[in-house]
């Protein structure tokens, strides 16, 4: 068990200062006080520390992805450690560009890997490609039965390295990927890999238009990759999803919208708050292709502390509440993702739990009831970490 007392706590929402009590991977108790007695509990004194939901983190290449620029670019695996430095404790993995050398197995692999060092993991089939790779020769099949796959994605759209799937087959996969969670009692979603070419989301408007399918169904990241997509992602995101990718900025600071102001600017433009989240896309690599020939200018990979970096600037930059800028870690994707014990701090909920101080740093955080970091030091390492 684990007593923490006094302690600002954002469920996102502010609750105000509580004890929060935990009893092996859950929150049990949240009151005003909570005094233990005669059972072995460890105690934390907050002193004024804010509590929030551990963060999720819905897209990275957990077991590596990218290669654009030959074998030697190939991104290494995700390595626990990264994850506690961005305070996530729930990542959704998936493969990316690369569906050709690559499996859904490593991703399946690496997600078992995960969990076993004591976070929690999902993933989503396929890649780029449409027909996409499977483990069981259907995105439905996948999402029903294999507990660990909640969706489908990144499949590509509108960008050079996509297989631009038809109108019709878009449909066809997203029909399969949704009766897929229906079945599977899960989210069933497309995460859609947003590229550079012009009227990006049109491709999932017209899917839309063509068929019984909403919106929601559609997962769109890379939404602040240049100006012109995060103008339609204004408009686009008053009816769906607006994911916005925090890792590849600063390095394109040329094109890319700085996910800090994009939320603040997609507010101010009437996107919901409730329809915007923040990606890492961590271990992904970020090819800075020249526009016009085509050819790889350079490469660089992104880490899973992008989104923390993003959310505090959003607070101490663009002056945005704290408990509103969380949900788009936290409350946001684990609605999108079907994840129901996840992104909220409250009774019954699985104990994911950072603790920062008036810094914004984090100090401890808890995942499924363990220990990460504690006292800012950092307790568990993964496998082949020293
Ligand atoms: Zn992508």
């Amino acid at each position: 068990m684990i007593l923490i007392k006094e302690v600002e706590i954002y469920s996102p929402d502010y609750i105000g200062k509580k004890d929060l009590l935990v009893a092996g991977t859950k929150i049990i108790a949240i009151e005003d006080k909570i005094e233990i007695k005669d059972i072995d509990c460890e105690i934390i004194n907050s002193n004024g520390l804010k509590l929030t939901p551990g963060f999720i983190d819905a897209h990275v290449h957990i077991a590596g992805a990218g290669g654009e620029g030959g074998p030697a670019t190939r991104t290494p695996e995700l390595q626990l450690s990264q994850l506690i430095e961005g305070g996530v404790t729930t990542v959704i993995g998936c493969l990316g560009t690369d569906g050709m050398t690559r499996n859904i197995e490593s991703v399946l692999m690496k997600v078992k890997a995960l969990r076993e060092e004591g976070v929690s993991a999902w993933m989503y089939t396929g890649a780029y490609q449409v027909p996409t790779p499977t483990l069981m020769g259907d995105v439905g099949r996948d999402i029903a039965l294999i507990e660990e796959i909640i969706g489908v994605g990144e499949i590509a759209i509108s960008d050079h390295r996509s297989s631009f799937p038809s109108t019709n087959e878009l449909i066809r996969l997203t029909e399969h990927a949704r009766v897929g969670g229906m079945l599977g009692n899960k989210a069933g979603i497309v995460n859609i890999h947003m590229g550079d070419a012009k009227n990006p989301f049109q491709p999932i408007i017209d899917a839309v238009e063509k068929s019984e399918l909403n919106y929601k169904q559609f997962f769109p990241t890379h939404c602040n990759r240049n100006d012109y997509i995060f103008e339609d992602a204004k408009e686009y995101g008053k009816k769906g999803w607006i994911d916005i990718t925090t890792s590849s900025y600063p390095y394109f600071p040329q094109y890319e919208i700085k996910p800090s102001k994009a939320l603040k600017i997609l507010l101010e433009s009437g996107v919901p708050l409730e329809n915007i989240t923040f990606t890492s896309d961590a271990n992904g690599s970020l090819p800075d292709f020249d526009l016009k020939t085509g050819e790889l200018l350079r490469l660089e990979m992104g880490l899973p502390k992008a989104n923390l970096t993003e959310v505090i600037d959003a607070v101490k930059e663009e002056n945005l509440p704290f408990e509103k800028v969380l949900k788009v870690v936290t409350e946001n994707p684990a609605t999108i993702l079907k994840l129901k014990n996840k992104g909220k701090i409250e009774v019954g909920k699985d104990a994911d739990i950072l603790l920062f101080d008036e810094n914004y740093d984090i100090l401890h955080i808890i995942a499924n009831g363990e220990f990460l970091k504690k006292d800012n030091k950092i307790l568990k390492k993964g496998a082949y970490e020293k």
